[in-house]
């Protein structure tokens, strides 16, 4: 059985607490290693390596830190299939999924790339008689960040490559279910010339996260998971005087227009309720049309296609559209969803029951589920399902529509299909959700935009990457200066007379 480690100054380092959680393989349901949970002393001898090394690394000028990270960038590019392949293995997300979760986190690098020019502060020139006024963004010091199962590389990459970026030290204590990636990231990171101490991988569970949250030295915490989790770890994280962002779950409604081209928003939705197993933060998992006609016309479109989507491990490479969901646990949880909604009286218009896959018949795989006439008191509409569970409603209106996505307790992210620029317009001014796509149903923002939902998808002020994340990662100071006259008239040659 492999053992996995933490990484912490520069060094694979073994756990010595003892505690130890399985990381399973979810297409064949096998424990394929160890990882080891932290205790309290080793989150604090991370946290003692990283003030170590974090003020020479602050004081190295925003150019050379930019350059490590390009050299990081290539170095990502280099191993792509390797970090893949080590993210499906733990994950269970197909290969070009997997390949697309290191790519996504790899954009957040190049744009903090451009750090030199993000950190420059503003100045102004006589603010009053020999006086300038200048601001800078120093770095916050030691930063923490706790991550989720469902992107092990994009998601740490979101957090601590602008945290290093700006001069921090960062310590990332990723999800416990697939810890491998994460630690191929800081070796990577230090082969492009990271120093030691830097980046540091301290695995772990609510233990290790409570270290952080209780450490003196540490500054800022970001958090991505679940929103219960969110709560506490924002709670406990302000109380003890840290900055802190964190980002909660979803239910994200796509609202299907009359006139929407019911081909598009039926191919959007196989991909955006099913890709990842539904495990996506941003994944659409109702579907709401405007209309008994619409839904009727959607769903005739939808039934084939969701009938046809292939399930399987992602050794079978480009043929499999999406493949197990990451733990029995997880599995065991959506389908007693999926029985509440049968027994609450939504029609499982395609039943993914009973779903098993030949050699892999212990994997964590879940047939496809589309269920019709969800109404809004229903467990399947109110809780986030992380499966592949889409949930169709039908709204009389376009505004009883919007009135649903607006009412529900996560606002993450949304979608609005339609041809009709008006209707568009309206909902992406009216929508109380961060991120919106008009006839685009995963509505992530690019690495130089910032990423965040609205209500109870998040708990803080600044949304990830993109500008927000270097007001995050850094603190302004602001200099008032006065030189007195005099001094720059130097020395005097010639005898002195009066005017
Ligand atoms: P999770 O909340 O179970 O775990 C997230 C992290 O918190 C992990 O590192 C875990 O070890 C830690 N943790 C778990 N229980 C804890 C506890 N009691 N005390 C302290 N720490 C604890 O989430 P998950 O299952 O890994 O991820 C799925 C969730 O993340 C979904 O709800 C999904 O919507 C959400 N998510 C949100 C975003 C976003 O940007 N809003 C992005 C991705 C995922």
């Amino acid at each position: 059985m492999q053992e996995l480690t933490h990484y912490i100054n520069g060094e694979h380092v073994k756990g010595t607490s003892g505690r130890f959680a399985d990381v399973m393989n979810p297409a064949t349901g096998d424990v394929q290693a160890q990882t080891p949970l932290a205790s309290v002393e080793e989150m604090n001898r991370a946290v003692d390596y990283a003030t170590a090394a974090q003020p020479k690394w602050a004081a190295t000028n925003p150019q050379r830190r930019a350059r490590v990270l390009m050299k990081f960038v290539s170095l990502l590019n280099r191993d792509m299939d390797k970090l893949a392949e080590a993210l499906s293995r733990e994950h269970g997300k197909t290969l070009p999924d997997a390949a697309g979760d290191v790519q996504r986190g790899l954009e957040v690098v190049e744009y903090c790339i451009g750090a030199p020019q993000l950190l420059k502060g503003d100045f102004t020139d006589s603010a009053g008689p020999g006086i300038d006024m200048y601001s800078m963004r120093q770095a916050l010091g030691v930063t923490a960040g706790i991550t989720p199962f469902n992107f092990p590389a994009m998601i740490p990459m979101w957090m601590f490559a602008p945290a290093i970026a700006c001069g921090n030290a960062f310590i990332l204590k990723p999800s416990e279910r697939d810890p491998s990636v994460p630690l191929m990231l800081a070796e990577l990171f230090e082969e492009a010339g990271l120093p030691k101490g830097i980046l540091q991988v301290v695995n772990g569970d609510k233990v290790a996260v409570d270290a952080i949250l209780h450490h003196d030295v540490i500054q800022s915490v970001g958090f991505v998971g679940s929103t219960p989790i969110a709560e506490y770890i924002y709670a406990t994280g302000c109380a003890n005087a840290k900055r802190v962002q964190c980002f909660g779950g979803a239910k994200n409604h796509m609202i299907i227009m009359p006139d929407a081209d019911m081909d598009q928003a039926a191919d959007a939705l196989v991909g955006a309720g099913y890709g990842a197993a539904g495990e996506r933060c941003m994944a659409i998992s109702v579907a709401v049309a405007v209309g008994d006609d619409t839904a009727d016309r959607l769903l005739e479109k939808l039934v084939p296609r969701i009938e046809s989507l292939k399930v399987g491990p992602y050794t079978s490479g480009n043929d499999v559209d999406y493949g197990p969901v990451v733990t029995a646990a997880a599995k065991a949880n959506i389908e007693r969803l999926v029985q509440t909604g049968v027994d609450q009286g939504a029609k499982l218009v395609v039943d993914g029951r009973g779903f098993s896959l030949q050699g892999y018949e212990n994997g964590f795989f879940i047939g496809p589920h589309l269920f019709d006439n969800v109404t809004a008191d229903m467990d399947i509409y109110k809780t986030e399902i992380f499966g592949p569970v889409l949930c169709t409603m039908r709204a009389k209106t376009y505004e009883d529509a919007l009135k649903l996505a607006m009412d529900h307790e996560y606002g993450n992210g949304t979608a609005i299909f339609t041809r009709d620029g008006d209707a568009a317009r309206d909902f992406a001014n009216r929508i109380n959700v961060g991120m919106v796509g008009i006839n685009v149903p995963i509505p992530v923002p690019l690495a130089y935009h910032t990423f965040g939902g609205w209500t109870m998808s998040v708990f803080g002020d600044l949304n990830q990457h993109g500008p927000d994340a270097f007001k995050f990662y850094t603190r302004t100071k602001t200099v008032t200066a006065r030189w007195p006259s005099g001094i720059k008239e130097g020395g005097e040659f010639s005898i002195p007379v009066m005017e």
